[in-house]
C-alpha cells in the first residue's frame, strides 16, 4: 500500500513532518521524550486502524500505538516510523441495565468517569483523569477502586482489536480466550485495541481526601499504614505516598514546600463506616493535615490533574512489594527525605483485596501475591533539572529494590530491557511469548514492554 492509497481511504488525519499540527501531534505527556515519527495516523474508526496497520506492515515501518500518550517511557511514539494515534476515538456508551460501559481505544480516564458517573456507576481506572484507558488497562490498571473492585483487567469483559495481519477480532472469555488472557496484563503487544467493554459498579460518592504527616514521623506512620490497610475491609482504601506539599490554596501556606508521608483515601463504604474505620489510622502520630469527606468519584479522579499538566519532565522506576519490613521502611524514609523540591513523588498502591482473588495464571498480570505496587517518579517542569530528578529516582530505586518482590508493574516502568519485562511476567512469560508468536510472529507491535515471539 502506498501513502496515496492510504490517504484515499482514510477518514482521519495523516500528518507528516512538514504538516501543520505535526509538532503538537508528536508530543507525548512526558516532555523528556522527544521523538519524530515519519507519519502520524490519527484514526477515527476501526477501518482507519486496519488501513494504518496494513500500511505500516507493508512498508516495514516501526509502529507505535498511541492511546492517551501518558506512558513514562514514551511508548506511544517512535522515531522515524508510524504512530497509530487513537486520540480521536473517544466515544463511550453505557448500558445501565447490563451495568457495562464500552469505550473507544483513545478514551482517557476522564471520558470513562464522565460517562459512567451520570448513571451512578464506575469501573476501576487510574488516579489522573488524562491517562489513556487502553494503555492503562492493557498493563493491568491500578487505582482508587483496586481494593474493592479489582484491577481494570478484572473488570474487562471484551476488547475489539486489529491484529498485526490486519484482521479485526474480539477478545473475550468466549471469543479468542487465549488472546483475552494475554491482553489482561500483556500491554500493547498483541494488536491495536479499538474498543473495550467493562463491568460497572455502583460508585457515586466516595469518602476521600488526604491525611499528611511530616516526613519526620514517616517511619512510624508507614509501618502503621501497612498494617492498617492490609487488615482493612475492601471498601476502605487509600494509597500511601511521599510528596512535597504543593504551594496551592488547597493547602495551608505553612505546609507549602514541606515533605510529607501521605495517605490519599478513597473509601466506597458508607460515610459513617468510612469515618469510624479510618479514624484510628488518621489518629496515628500527629497529622499535619487531615481532610477526608464525601467527594463525587470523578472529582477525586481528577484531583491531581492541575498539579500534573502535560509537558513536565518525568523519570520512572517501580517494583512490586509484598511487605515493607523495618529496614525497607528506613531506606524509604532516608531516600524520601532527599526528594527534590517540587513535584517528585513516591506512591505505594495497595493491590490486595479484590485484586488478589484471581490466581497468578488467570491473567497475564502475574503478581497477584504482591500487596503494593510501588512507583518512584522524579518530576520537574525544567528540562535542566532532568538529570537531577533522574539520579534521585535511580538512587531511591537502588536503595529499596532489594526489599521488593523482583518485578514491576509494566505501566510504571521506563524502557528497562528484556530481563525486567520477564521479571514482571514471571511464570506467565513463556505462555505470553507463544501467544505473541501466534498473533504477531514478526513482532510488528514492538514499541512496548516487549514480549518477543517464542
Ligand atoms: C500522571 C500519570 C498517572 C498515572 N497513574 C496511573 C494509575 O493510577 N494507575 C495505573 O495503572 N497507571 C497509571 N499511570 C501509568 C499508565 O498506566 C501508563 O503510562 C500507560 O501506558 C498509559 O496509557 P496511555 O494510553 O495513556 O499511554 P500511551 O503512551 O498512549 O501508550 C502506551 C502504550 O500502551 C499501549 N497502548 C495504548 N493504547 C493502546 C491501544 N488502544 N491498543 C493497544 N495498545 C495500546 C501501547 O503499547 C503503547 O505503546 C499513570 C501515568 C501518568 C503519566
Amino acid at each position: 500500500m502506498s501513502l496515496d492509497q492510504l490517504r484515499a481511504g482514510f477518514r482521519g488525519q495523516l500528518l507528516q513532518q512538514d504538516d501543520a499540527g505535526y509538532e503538537d501531534a508528536r508530543k507525548v505527556y512526558n516532555a523528556m521524550i522527544d521523538r519524530r515519527p515519519r507519519l502520524i495516523a490519527r484514526c477515527v474508526d476501526a477501518a482507519d486502524v486496519m488501513a494504518a496497520v496494513q500500511y505500516g506492515r507493508e512498508n516495514g515501518l516501526l509502529t507505535a500505538i498511541r492511546g492517551g500518550g501518558h506512558n513514562g517511557g514514551g511508548l506511544g511514539v517512535c522515531d522515524d516510523g508510524l504512530v497509530i494515534d487513537l486520540s480521536r476515538m473517544r466515544g463511550t456508551r453505557v448500558d445501565p441495565a447490563a451495568r457495562t460501559v464500552r469505550v473507544q481505544g483513545g478514551c482517557v480516564g476522564g471520558d470513562l468517569d464522565h460517562a459512567t458517573h451520570a448513571f451512578g456507576m464506575a469501573t476501576p481506572g487510574g488516579t489522573v483523569s488524562t491517562t489513556g484507558v487502553a494503555g492503562l488497562t492493557l498493563g493491568g490498571g491500578i487505582g482508587h477502586l483496586t481494593r474493592p473492585c479489582g484491577l481494570a483487567i478484572d473488570n474487562l469483559l471484551a476488547a475489539d482489536m486489529v491484529l498485526a495481519d490486519g484482521r479485526f477480532v474480539t477478545a473475550s472469555e468466549k471469543e479468542n480466550p487465549d488472546l483475552f488472557w494475554a491482553i489482561r496484563g500483556g500491554g500493547g503487544n498483541f494488536g491495536v485495541v479499538t474498543s473495550l467493554q467493562f463491568r460497572l459498579h455502583p460508585v457515586r460518592v466516595v469518602s476521600a481526601g488526604p491525611t499528611f504527616w511530616p516526613v519526620e514521623q514517616a517511619a512510624e506512620v508507614m509501618a502503621a499504614y501497612q498494617e492498617f490497610i492490609l487488615g482493612a475491609p475492601e471498601d476502605i482504601s487509600g494509597f500511601g505516598a511521599f510528596l512535597t506539599v504543593p504551594p496551592v490554596p488547597l493547602f495551608p501556606s505553612e505546609l507549602h514546600g514541606r515533605k510529607m508521608f501521605a495517605i490519599i483515601w478513597c473509601c466506597t463504604a458508607a460515610p459513617e463506616k468510612a469515618e469510624k474505620l479510618t479514624r484510628p489510622m488518621r489518629s496515628v502520630g500527629k497529622p499535619a493535615l487531615d481532610h477526608v469527606g464525601p467527594v463525587p468519584f470523578p472529582v477525586l479522579q481528577s484531583l491531581f490533574d492541575p498539579l500534573l499538566p502535560p509537558g513536565l519532565q518525568w523519570y520512572w522506576r517501580a517494583d512490586f512489594v509484598k511487605a515493607f519490613g523495618k529496614e525497607a521502611i528506613a531506606a524509604h524514609v532516608a531516600q524520601a527525605s532527599r526528594m527534590p523540591a517540587g513535584l517528585s513523588q513516591v506512591h505505594m498502591y495497595p493491590i490486595d483485596g479484590a485484586a488478589h482473588r484471581p490466581a497468578a495464571k488467570d491473567t497475564a498480570f502475574s503478581y497477584r501475591d504482591a500487596n503494593f505496587a510501588l512507583v518512584i517518579v522524579g518530576v520537574d517542569p525544567k528540562p535542566e533539572n532532568a538529570p537531577m530528578i533522574t539520579q534521585w529516582c535511580k538512587d531511591y530505586f537502588d536503595a529499596v529494590h532489594p526489599f521488593s518482590s523482583g518485578g514491576a508493574y509494566v505501566n510504571f516502568m521506563m524502557d528497562e530491557g528484556q530481563e525486567r519485562v520477564k521479571a514482571s511476567f514471571r511464570d506467565n512469560y513463556e505462555r505470553l511469548a507463544s501467544l505473541k508468536k501466534k498473533y504477531d510472529p514478526a513482532n510488528f507491535f514492538r514499541v512496548n514492554q516487549n514480549i518477543r515471539p517464542a
